[in-house]
């Protein structure tokens, strides 16, 4: 009888397919066979847990500088906190300064990552140009495997006008690339931030009176109309409020392809962490802000109906006690993100899962096989198939952890959910056959993660159209 390297014996393996029983064999990095009763020179008892695909991040900012500070998670420390939270690809960015050649900053961001992660990675490019010499080194970069753009409608250094736009998109519908768009209307906030500091409102509370959904909602119609005028598809990253969700669906009723993704903290926290006592608000600071309730529900909604493509952190800590502070006295200087890297799937299988929200195999469809389609990584990732590579993750449906900055890994001062209680979490997690969390525990290194090259982005897919209903 065959033995292979390693197999995981008896678990309930979860796709968006369905759930199935059965053991999986491993040789060298990759899935071998899918059956029963197989044989393994190394064997891990999976029963009782469900065995999903290692979860995909497409949304994280380590060691990423803002003006003098940096984020304080770096390549090792976000990572290893993302595989204990059973995230086994992340992908960051590259974020050029004005004025710095794409190629140089890529290079410079692989020699950061490489020899750290603790997981696999890729990166976005930013286009922060239209530049004729800016769209060609795109073009090259697609080639080593950069195959998504992010543009910017706000923020002084990275934004980028209509004009530019319509030349990016453009170049991304060209040379196979999925633009992912931050969409706030620059002007509106800058407006809005002088009103409330000219009249002395500089707290905490007031950020979120600052990015209104109106700015959001305009710069996602805005954008639609320029991605209609290419016809090209577009992501939108962390959408907050039902104003945008409808949009995209006014959009996708008038043929165009357009991707949602939401984070764990605009699904879960709601605006009134702002009125927190003292200066607490500044630890809830993200752009776009937290919202009123109704927006969470739209949010949910959209989730359970296949209007959201993926869950995805926006991780982007901040310690509080030091980063935060400086916008005391003046909250448009508090910087902007909020950190779940670790959290992000024990919060949407608690809150999603748990409470009869979605189904697992939507679950894992978010988590993992929807953005490993869409950011070119499928299919050595994202699912449970012979060939893929094998990034699992053992789930203990029954254990229980009650969140806080003291025992989560992650490198940040504080927890935006300090104290909460979520049953389900990572058991053991496998990068490419290798064990890194064990029984909860990282047993990972520095460098075991690797650069992922991409595969350029074939439209149309569409994804998150799972029946609900077939599970
Ligand atoms: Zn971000």
């Amino acid at each position: 009888m065959k033995a292979f390297d390693l197999v995981i014996r008896g678990g309930t393996i979860v796709t968006p397919a369905g759930t199935m029983h059965a053991d999986i064999g491993i040789e060298g990095e990759r899935i071998s066979a899918i059956g029963t009763d197989l044989h393994g020179r190394e064997e891990i008892d999976a029963r009782g847990l469900y065995v999903f695909p290692g979860l995909i991040d497409v949304h994280v900012h380590l060691q990423m500088p803002a003006g003098d500070i940096v984020t304080t998670d770096d390549f090792f420390t976000g990572t290893a906190a993302a595989a204990c939270g059973g995230t086994t690809t992340i992908i960051d960015f590259i974020e050029q300064l004005p004025d710095e050649s794409l190629r140089a900053a890529a290079d410079a961001r692989r020699a950061e990552a490489d020899g750290k992660v603790a997981v696999d990675y890729s990166l976005h490019l930013t286009g922060n140009s239209s530049a004729p010499a800016f769209l060609e080194e795109i073009a090259a970069l697609v080639r080593e495997g950069y195959t998504s753009l992010k543009l910017y409608t706000t923020y002084t250094d990275l934004m980028v006008d209509d004009k530019d736009i319509l030349r990016l998109l453009e170049t991304c519908k060209s040379h196979g690339l999925l633009p992912i768009v931050h969409a706030e209307n620059d002007a509106i906030i800058a407006y809005e931030q002088a009103r409330l500091l000219s009249a002395g409102m500089t707290a905490p509370r007031y950020h979120p009176h600052s990015r209104p959904c109106t700015a959001e909602a305009e710069a996602v119609q805005r954008v639609l109309a320029l991605a209609a005028v290419v016809n090209t598809p577009v992501y939108f990253v962390h959408i907050s409020c039902a104003e945008s969700l409808e949009a995209v669906e006014r959009a996708r009723a008038a043929g165009q392809t357009a991707y949602v993704e939401v984070t764990p903290q605009h699904l879960l926290l709601d605006d009134q962490v702002y009125d927190q006592p003292g200066f607490e608000g500044a630890k809830y600071c993200c752009a776009p802000p937290l919202r009123p309730r109704r927006h969470l529900d739209a949010l949910w909604q959209g989730l359970q109906w296949g209007k959201v493509q993926t869950v995805a952190t926006d991780h982007c800590p901040w310690d509080f006690a030091t980063q935060r502070q400086r916008g005391r006295d003046n909250f448009t200087l508090i910087p902007n993100g909020l950190p779940s890297i670790e959290t992000r799937a024990m919060l949407l299988y608690h809150f999603g899962v748990n409470a009869g929200r979605i189904s697992l195999p939507r679950f894992v469809e978010l988590c993992a096989t929807a953005p490993a389609l869409l950011f070119g990584l499928a299919p050595r990732k994202g699912d449970i198939a012979v060939g893929a590579d094998a990034d699992l993750v053992l789930w203990d449906p029954g254990r229980e952890i009650i969140l806080s900055a003291g025992s989560l890994h992650q490198r940040v001062d504080y927890c935006p959910y300090e104290g909460w209680k979520v049953r389900g979490a990572p058991h053991t997690v496998l990068l490419r056959g290798r064990v890194i969390v064990r029984d909860g525990k990282f047993v990972g290194a520095p460098g075991m993660g690797r650069f992922v090259p991409r595969t350029p982005f074939r439209p149309p897919f569409r994804g998150g159209m799972t029946n609900e209903r077939a599970h």
